[in-house]
C-alpha cells in the first residue's frame, strides 16, 4: 500500500481531548474525607476466589475493596439500587476520565441518567501512575471475563469467567432467573488489574496486578447502590484467566456510613438534564 506524499504531515497533526472533562462537576473531595473521618463500618461480605458476591450501600456511603490473602483483581459491576437498568456505564466513564480511573473520577451511569454513580476516594495504588509498557491499573477499557469469548478462542465449557460469578451473584441477590440476570450483568471497572494497549499492535494487554494484600481502592456512593464484585478467576492476571490455573485469593468490601450532619451541603446527583425529546416534542412519562 503506497502512503500518500504529505503522510508524514497528516500523522504530525496533534491530538485534541474528545471530552474536554474541566467544566464536569467536581466532587466536593474534602467534604468526603471528612466524613470519612467520623464514619462507622456497617457491613462488609468476603468475596471467595472464583465466585461474586453483591452489597449495597446507601447514597452517601463509602465503599471499599480491599485485597486480603494474596494479589487478586476484581471485577465490578454497579447498579442504581432501585432499578437495574441505571447501570455502570465503562464506556462513557472512559471518554470521560481515560482508560484507568484515580482518585477523584467518578463511575458514571447509563443513559439517559448519565451521572455519578459513586466517586473514587481513596487508592493505595495511586502511586503507580502509567508504566514504561503504558499499563495502569483500574481500567475501564477490558469488558470482564466471559465464557463465550472462551468457547469462540479455545472451545470448553468454564463457569467461573466474572460474567457467570456476577450473574450467579445478582440471580441470588435479586430472585431473578440466571438468564434474566445474565442480561443486567454489564462491562466492569476492573479493580486492581493491570492493563493497557500495545503501542505496535494496539492490542489490550494484562501484567501481574501491582496490588498487595492491605492495598484498597474506595468510593462513596453517590446514589443508592447495589454492587457485585467478582474475583477473577485470573488472580492478579499475570498469565491467563477464563480457567483454574491461576493462584486466586478473596477480596473484602466493607460499607462505611458517614456521622449525620456530615455531608452538609451534598446532596445525591439528579437525572442527567437532557429533555429526551430528541427533537419531537415532550416525551409521554418525562415529568421534568
Ligand atoms: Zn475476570
Amino acid at each position: 500500500m503506497s502512503e500518500p506524499k504529505d503522510a508524514a504531515a497528516r500523522r504530525a497533526v496533534p491530538p485534541v481531548i474528545c471530552y474536554p472533562n474541566d467544566t464536569l462537576p467536581q466532587p466536593d473531595l474534602a467534604l468526603y474525607a471528612a466524613a470519612r473521618a467520623g464514619a462507622v463500618k456497617t457491613a462488609e461480605v468476603r468475596v471467595e476466589p472464583r465466585e461474586a458476591a453483591t452489597f449495597h450501600v446507601p447514597a452517601g456511603q463509602f465503599f471499599r475493596i480491599s485485597s486480603v490473602d494474596g494479589p487478586q483483581v476484581g471485577d465490578l459491576n454497579l447498579w442504581n439500587a432501585d432499578d437495574l437498568t441505571e447501570r455502570f456505564y465503562s464506556g462513557k466513564t472512559r471518554a470521560l476520565h481515560g482508560t484507568h480511573l484515580a482518585r477523584g473520577e467518578r463511575m458514571w451511569s447509563s443513559l439517559p441518567s448519565l451521572r455519578p454513580m459513586a466517586t473514587i476516594t481513596e487508592d493505595t495504588l495511586g502511586w503507580y501512575g502509567i508504566d514504561g509498557f503504558g499499563g495502569s491499573v483500574h481500567d475501564v477499557i477490558g469488558t470482564r471475563c466471559d465464557p463465550y469469548t472462551g468457547n469462540l478462542l479455545a472451545g470448553g465449557q468454564y463457569h467461573h469467567c466474572c460474567h457467570s460469578n456476577l450473574t450467579r451473584a445478582l440471580a441470588d441477590q435479586t430472585g431473578l432467573p440466571l438468564h434474566e440476570a445474565e442480561r443486567h450483568v454489564h462491562d466492569v471497572l476492573n479493580v486492581f488489574m493491570c492493563t493497557g494497549f500495545t503501542r505496535d499492535t494496539g492490542q489490550y494487554f494484562m501484567k501481574a496486578s501491582p496490588v498487595r494484600p492491605g492495598d484498597y481502592l474506595e468510593f462513596f456512593a453517590e446514589i443508592d447502590l447495589l454492587g457485585a464484585l467478582s474475583a477473577c478467576p485470573g488472580g492478579d492476571c499475570s498469565a491467563q484467566h477464563s480457567s483454574d490455573r491461576a493462584a486466586c485469593y478473596p477480596l473484602l468490601v466493607e460499607v462505611f456510613a458517614p456521622a449525620p450532619g456530615a455531608l452538609e451541603g451534598w446532596s445525591s446527583p439528579a437525572l442527567n438534564g437532557y429533555d429526551r425529546t430528541h427533537g419531537r416534542g415532550p416525551v409521554a412519562g418525562h415529568s421534568e
